[in-house]
């Protein structure tokens, strides 16, 4: 399979009034094998230029391709950031995007994009499908809006709880079992941790999966430990950091979140 193609908008559906929905076609595409909870990086051009790819070939582990890449100068190096595969139909990408307010690449790209539009996939690749125990008998699907094309492509699951918290009922999306949480103004996972931290939780045989904001996911992720939860029962992803982009060192928490993710996986 291609690592790396061009993708080019094909249509694009306005789900909510902060979510937009884009269809892609591009090589390769139809022959990428589908898995939930599905991570590949999008590549963006610079604003006003065109999109540039490293000339390297992207095959086996894509080491060489990324090496171009970065060696790439800055003014024509394409942004890369971190998306979900929301679907794949006939030989067509759908990408859920969140139109946030704070700037970025990605998200402002997406408020413009128009059919035609190009920008290019790295991804998705095998060798970072996750190994999650949806066979479970209690799971906690929990996030935030940038979480929900991941649980859109993980429900329905049976025996899952899922919570999800969207900035108001404008957001809520045609999803089965969702519980839908609303910020309306509050603090970013306010109601979300309050809504997990009364969750009844069995003993045994428990799965969470937790993706959105990195501080609310390390909130969440303490309160549920805090509940009981093996720490080993719970993946979780931090997708983006309140004022910082997704090019920013990491923190001294994202270290440490990298440290407890490793120590997981022993
Ligand atoms: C594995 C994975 C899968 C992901 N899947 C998706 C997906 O399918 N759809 C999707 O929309 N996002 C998804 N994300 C999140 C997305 O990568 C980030 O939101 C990313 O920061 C957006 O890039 P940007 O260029 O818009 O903003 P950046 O340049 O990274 O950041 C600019 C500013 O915007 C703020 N910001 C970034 N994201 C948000 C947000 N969602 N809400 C409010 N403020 C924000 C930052 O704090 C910063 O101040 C995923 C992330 C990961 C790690």
């Amino acid at each position: 399979m291609t690592l790396v193609s061009e993708l080019t908008v094909e249509s694009l559906e306005r789900l909510t009034p902060r979510m937009t929905r884009i269809t892609f076609t591009g090589d390769g595409v139809s022959s990428i094998k589908p898995w939930p909870d599905q991570q590949l990086k999008l590549l963006f051009p610079p604003v006003n230029r065109p999109l540039v790819l490293p000339a390297a070939k992207a095959e086996g582990d894509g080491m060489t391709w990324y090496m171009a890449y970065q060696s790439m100068p800055a003014e024509d190096r394409p942004t890369m950031r971190s998306f979900t595969v929301r679907g794949l139909t006939e030989g067509r990408l759908v990408i859920d995007f969140v139109l946030h307010d704070h700037g970025g690449p990605a998200s402002s790209w997406a408020k413009t994009a128009q059919p035609g539009d190009v920008l290019a996939r790295y991804g998705p690749a095998e060798i970072y499908r996750q190994d999650l125990a949806l066979d479970a008998s209690w799971i906690l699907l929990a996030g935030d809006e940038t979480a929900l094309p991941a649980v859109g492509s993980l429900l329905p699951l049976p025996n899952a709880v899922t919570l999800v918290e969207v900035a108001d009922k404008e957001e809520e999306q045609d999803l089965p079992d969702v519980r839908w949480l609303h910020r309306n103004n509050t603090h970013h996972g306010q109601p979300l941790v309050a809504a997990v931290d009364q969750l009844d939780i069995p003993d045994n045989d428990v799965f969470v999966w937790l993706a959105g904001e990195a501080a609310m996911v390390r909130t969440l992720r303490r309160t549920l430990v805090a509940k009981g939860v093996p720490k080993r029962a719970i993946n979780f992803t931090g997708y983006w950091r309140s004022r910082l982009t997704q090019d920013d060192a990491p923190t001294e928490a994202d270290m440490a979140d990298i440290q407890e993710r490793l120590a997981a996986m022993e």
